[in-house]
Formats: structure tokens, sequence, C-alpha cells
């Protein structure tokens, strides 16, 4: 594994899980005219719709013009058509009308035909030379006339100028009853230069209007015949608005201010290019507001792309700042994301690092199989939620420990795509941690030494009498070996005692090197009595010397404690000789150390009471800190190891001023579960 090379896959590396956004443009706000622009080209194309509409609508108006001046030419080429018409028709009726005799068959057909409601003419008279009525056709009659037209019928001034000039004359037009309008033409008849007379032929206004102007025409225009007055004489209309188009001309043959006056109809309304601006109006109406809604959409997309921006830089800066190294790999190992922190701990780049598959190139070759467990065991998602260290390699190969915690990594729909680890270098904290160990063990060894040379001197001390007994002893025995005396039962006992004082000086020696030889804690369940009276039975030599009586009040039964027993008899001892050596300056018969055991809330608790000197103020604070001594001989680790034992026992060491002076040292264990 450790020949596999490094395998990079550079085509992939694109892959990298957080993306860095585009380079922040420069995301100026576009200029105020900008967003006016769609509306201005907007305002542009309605103006030149409705310019064009307006244009089509001038041109139609200008058809519809053209096509009422046309109309209205025919109009009157048709109605002085029909004048000429009747005139020679009349004209040509004159000298049969005129002969004074009877009419015969074709004259009345002809004066019938003449009278065909198409030609206009209503009634026609013959005049004689004189202007009188001669007859007429329908019969004569004047009852129909009105106003001034009564009694000037037919109108003799158009009489006279008709036989003066000789040709057809029109009379002026005149009201008859039911609001009727007529006019007369009176053609004079000559035969061969000798007056004959003349014809008359009435016209009625109305019923002109009403023959001469075609239905197709109706249908479009309102035709009228005003007089001089501007007075509406004659009208063919049908009720319908009527539009601003008109046009006015005189009513000729006629003449005498007749006007023939041509209105047209209004337009049926036009619906497409009503509808055509109706959804030029929509379209841009919708336009505007898409346009609008456009704009606002941008501004809010501009605003959360700010806001993604300002978020990205946040995090970048947080990512970039951070001294934890951040590595994410996809399901199969690769790497898909480093942060700077963990290239500054490896000394690859993240260019190097991204899309490369294992085994990577900070894993330090001699841990390489090591590595890839715990890769593969990351992989198989069982890695120890409390993290997991590891031995890498910097790219200088130095080496470095790493504490990995990794966690699945998930993306935003829920998907478990890989796996996320933080990294953090703990070469440092390790180092320091290894120091603290040996410095500990230091301490404890040198500890182990001093408590050794007090055992050392302790023994001696507690050795020395036993020897000197049995050296004693012995000098007896060698005393009556030479007096020559040998009695055997005083012997025996000698002996006998030598043999107990050698035991003891071993029962000592025996303690001694097993409280020195055990560096360990060994917890059993002990009994603290016991205990105790084996601690005053080390210190009870020296007691004995220095005049001091051990005092025991014990309660019993006592339960078990779980505690290393030989550690406990240190305790003990060393509390029992410190207030032995407190008490130097108490009165012989005072010199008393009471030991006392008993339970309490749920610890046992063995005190030692002196009545020594007691402990001042300035001394208490420091009454446990290592080599603090007031002794000429002392080491000043006594107090500071037990405190360090009680520890051990999750128990605890305090003291307490005697109420009849001296010193109340406490030691309390926990009893045993
Ligand atoms: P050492 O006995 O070697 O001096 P210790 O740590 O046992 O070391 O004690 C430290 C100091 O605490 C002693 O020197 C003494 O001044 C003081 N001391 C300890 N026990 C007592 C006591 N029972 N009464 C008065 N002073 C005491």
């Amino acid at each position: 594994m450790a020949g596999t090379p490094l395998q990079s896959d550079k085509s992939t590396s694109t892959s990298v899980i957080l993306n860095p956004l585009p380079p922040s443009s420069p995301s100026t706000p576009p200029p105020g005219w900008y967003w006016s622009l769609p509306y201005a080209a907007m305002a542009l194309f309605i103006a030149t719709m409705a310019a064009l509409l307006w244009l089509t609508y001038r041109q139609d108006t200008e058809e519809q013009r053209a096509t009422l001046i046309n109309d209205v030419l025919w109009m009157e080429q048709n109605l002085s058509f029909q004048f000429d018409r009747n005139s020679s028709q009349l004209s040509q009726l004159g000298p049969a009308l005129l002969s004074g005799r009877t009419l015969d068959s074709t004259t009345a057909a002809r004066l019938k035909n003449a009278l065909d409601a198409d030609t206009g003419l209503i009634r026609i008279l013959w005049l004689n030379q004189d202007g009188a009525v001669l007859g007429a056709g329908p019969p004569y009659t004047d009852s129909h006339l009105v106003g001034e037209a009564a009694g000037t019928f037919p109108s003799s001034s158009a009489y006279r100028l008709a036989r003066s000039m000789g040709r057809p004359v029109y009379s002026d037009a005149y009201a008859v009853i039911d609001n009727q309008t007529q006019f007369e033409a009176h053609i004079p008849v000559f035969d061969g230069g000798r007056y004959l007379g003349s014809v008359v032929g009435v016209y009625s206004l109305n019923s002109l209007l009403s023959r001469q102007v075609p239905w197709w025409f109706s249908e479009r225009y309102r035709v009228a015949v005003t007089n001089t007055a501007g007075t509406e004489v004659a009208a063919k209309s049908k009720v319908s608005p009527l539009s601003s188009l008109n046009y006015e001309m005189a009513l000729e043959p006629p003449g005498h201010g007749l006007t023939l006056s041509i209105t047209a109809y209004k337009n049926e309304v036009r619906w497409i290019p009503l509808l055509l601006m109706g959804s030029l109006g929509v379209l841009a109406t919708a336009i505007v507001w898409s346009l609008w809604q456009l704009r606002r959409h941008m501004q809010r997309r501009q605003a959360a792309e700010q806001a993604l921006r300002a978020e990205h830089a946040f995090r970048k800066a947080m990512e970039d700042s951070l001294n934890t190294g951040m590595r994410a790999r996809d399901l199969k190992g690769r790497i898909t994301y480093v942060n700077p922190a963990f290239c500054r701990m490896v000394g690859w780049s993240a260019e190097e690092l991204v899309g490369r598959h294992p085994p990577m190139p900070y894993w330090a070759p001699e841990s390489l199989e090591q590595t890839l467990a715990v890769h593969e065991m990351v992989l198989k998602g069982n890695a120890p939620v409390q993290g997991i260290e590891v031995r890498l390699m910097r790219r200088n190969g130095e080496r470095f420990d790493a504490l990995m915690i990794e966690a699945p990594l998930i993306d935003s729909d829920g998907k478990h795509i890989g796996w996320m680890g933080s990294m953090v270098d703990v070469t440092e904290q390790n180092k320091a941690q290894e120091l603290a160990r040996q410095q500990q063990e230091r301490l404890q060894a040198t500890a182990r030494l001093v408590t050794m040379g007090e055992m050392a001197s302790t023994l001696a001390h507690e050795l020395n009498q036993p020897l000197a007994a049995i050296s004693s002893y012995n000098t007896g025995c060698i005393n009556l070996i030479e007096q020559g005396q040998l009695p055997r039962q005083e012997l025996l006992g000698i002996l006998a005692k030598i043999g107990k004082q050698a035991q003891r000086a071993g029962q000592i020696i025996r303690r001694v090197h097993a409280f020195v030889r055990r560096s360990e804690p060994k917890f059993e369940p002990v009994d603290l009595n016991t205990i105790l009276r084996e601690a005053v039975g080390l210190v009870e030599a020296d007691a004995q010397r220095q005049g001091v009586s051990i005092g025991l009040d014990l309660a019993s039964p006592l339960p078990p404690v779980a505690a290393d027993p030989v550690m406990i008899e240190q305790v003990a001892v060393n509390l029992i000789r410190n207030g032995m050596d407190a008490m130097a300056n108490t009165p012989r018969a005072e010199r008393q150390v009471s030991l006392r055991t008993r339970h309490q809330d749920g610890m046992l608790v063995f005190s030692v009471a002196d009545r020594g000197r007691g402990i001042p103020p300035e001394v208490a604070g420091k009454l446990f800190a290592p080599f603090f001594t007031t002794k000429e001989e002392g080491m000043g680790m006594g107090l500071n190891i037990c405190r360090s034992i009680a520890e051990l026992h999750r128990g605890r060491l305090s003291f307490e001023a005697h109420p009849a002076g001296g010193t109340i040292f406490n030691f309390s264990l926990p009893i045993a579960p």
C-alpha cells in the first residue's frame, strides 16, 4: 500500500462542494435612464400606432368625402338630366296641347307618361298666349295653394319671362298645403316664331326628391333642399345620426336660391380599428406591467444576490480565520474541499489536495496502514464521535498528531454526499500532557525517595531498639556462659526473647519494605480500625520514648472501605508523628495523641488529635505545600503526600483547632459501595 502512487483526479476537481461565487463583479445599479428605455420605446411604439390609426382614419374620411362629392355630382347630373328630359317632353307636348283641340289618345298617353311619378312632375298646365289656363292634367285646381302662392298660380312672372326669353324658365319655389313645396317650369311653345302659349310643369320638390334620389343614395346620405332663408323645404331622410360630412350646392336648373344639401349618415361603428386600438392599449398596458414586474423581480434578485455575496464573504472570512482544519470527502473518499487552516497544517495547497484519492500525501508512511484503516472506518460510518487521533506528516516531513472528528456531510436535499472532517493539531497538547505525566512521575519518585529517606531513618530508629535488646540479651547470655553458669531455663528464656526481638525487627523491615515497594495504589476492602491499630504499632516505640500516650477511640463495627491499606497506614503514621512532634514543648503528662474513628455522612472518618502548640494562621495556608516544614530535620512532604493519598481515594484531609489546645486532623474516606 505504501508503494501506491498518489492518485490525483484533477479532471473532476471542479466538483468542490463550496463553489466560490464568481468574483464579485462591480454590481453598480444601472443608471436611471436605463429603466426608462423600455418605457420610452413603448411610448414611441404606441405613438406610432396611434399616428398610423389616425392617418388611416383621415384617409378614410377623405375617401368618404371624395365619394360624397362624386355621388352628389352624379345626383346633380341625374336631376339636370331629368329636368332637361321633362322640359323637352313638355315642349314636344306643347303644340298638341295648345292646338285647342280635344286631346287625342296619343297626347293623353304622352301626358300621362310625362306625369309619371319618376319625372317629379305632379301636374301639367297649358296656357294660351295670354297666360290663361287652357287645360291641365290632372284637372286644374288651386285649392292646394297657401300663402303668397295663392292667386299667382301659375307664376305669372315665370310665364312672362319664359315667353319673353323664349326658353324654359323656372319659377320660385312656394309652399303648398301639407308642408309640400312646389315650383314650376314654364316652357314657351312657338310655331315657327309665333308664340302659341306655354306648357307649365308643376314639380313637387318632395316627390322629386323621393323619386329621383335612388335607394342606395338615400341609404348613405340625407338629401334636403333649403330655400334662400335657409329653411328646409323638402327632404329625403331616414332616422339616423348624421356625420359632419356635408356638401351643399345650388339646385340647378330651378335656381332661385334653392340649395341641395347632402349630409352623410354617420358610419357604423368601425369595430376593427377600435378593436385594434383597444388591443393596442391592452397590449401596451400588459407590456408596461410586465416590464415593471420584471424590474421588481430584477431588483429583488439583485438584493438577494447582494445578500448572498455578503453571506458568502462572511462565511469565507469565518472559514479562513478558523484554526481548525476542515476537509470534505465524497462517498468514495476523494477530497472535495479543504479550508486554509487544513492547508496550513499539512503544507499542501487546496489545488493540490482537492480531487485526490487515498493515500493522501500527508499520511505519514510509517503509519500508512493504520491511517488507511481509520480512513476506511470513517467511510463505513464507524468513526467514533469523540474523534480519533492519527499521526500525519507535513510537506516538510515533520510529523504531527491530529485529532480528527468526522461527521456525515448532508446536502440541502438531505442526501448523504460524503464526509466532513475537522482536524485539530494536538501535537503540542500531547507533548504538554506527556511532560505533565513525566513531571508527576518525577514528583512521585521524589516523594517516594523522600519518604524512603524518612523511612530509612525511621527504620534505623525502629530497628535500634530490638537490635539493642538482642545485643543486651546476647551480652547477658555470654556473661552467664563465661561464669560457667548454664541455667537451662534462664538461657531458653533469654534466647526466646532474642528470637522475639529478631522477629519484631523483621516485621519492621517487612512493613517498611512493603511501604517503599508499592507505588501504584491497590484498592481492597479494608477495616479502618485494623489499619489504625497497625499504624499505632509502628509508632508505639517512639511514642514511649517521647512520653506520648496514644489513645484509641474506635467505633465498632465499621463498614469496609475500598482503600490501599499501606497508604492509609502511611497517612495515619504521618499524622501521629506530626502530632507527637507538635507536643515537644507540652508538659509530659499532657502529651497525648487521640485516634478516633466514626461513621459520618456516608464517609468513614478518622481523626488524630494532639495537645500540641496548634497551627498558627501564617502556617495554615502553606501546610500542604510540598517541602514546607518548620522542623529542623523535616522534609515538608508528609502532609502533601497525605493529601494526595486522600484525593486518590476520593477522600478529604482537613484540620481544625483542638478546643482544649492543639490540632485535630480529619481524614475522611468514602465507604465502599
Ligand atoms: P514535616 O513533618 O517534614 O515538617 P509535614 O508536611 O508533615 O512535614 O508538616 C509540615 C509542617 O506542618 C510541619 O513542619 C509543622 O510545622 C506543621 N504541622 C504538621 N502537623 C502539625 C500539628 N499536628 N501541629 C502543629 N503543626 C503541625
